[in-house]
């Protein structure tokens, strides 16, 4: 399990959260802020610091919220172009 940044955060990133996650996993791309999910150690501490209720754990993203779990995990695998690639193509293909 690890946190998931989901739609909320677009286009808002009010970064709250960055300052609070004790081990720097929280990044930020053009549009929003995602958790990567290999430093993420589930610390929770980010959680209630959101003003718009986006940090969610994975196991509770709902079905809507399922595109930004790739989103976030693709920051893992690509840094944040591929998460920046991984929003554009959730946000313009549906
Ligand atoms: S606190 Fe919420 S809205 Fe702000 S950057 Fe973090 S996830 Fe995004
Ligand atoms: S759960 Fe903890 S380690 Fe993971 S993103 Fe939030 S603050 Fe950082």
């Amino acid at each position: 399990m690890t946190y998931v940044i989901g739609e909320p955060c677009v286009d808002l990133k009010d970064r709250s959260c960055v300052e609070v996650c004790p081990v720097d996993c929280i990044h930020e791309t053009e549009r929003m802020l995602v958790v990567d999910p290999e430093e993420c150690i589930d610390c929770g501490a980010c959680e209630p610091e959101c003003p718009v209720e986006a940090i969610l754990t994975a196991d509770a993203v709902p079905e809507e919220w399922q595109p930004f779990v790739r989103v976030n995990a693709a920051f893992a695998q690509g840094g944040v172009a591929a998460a920046e690639a991984a929003l554009a193509a959730h946000l313009g293909g549906g």
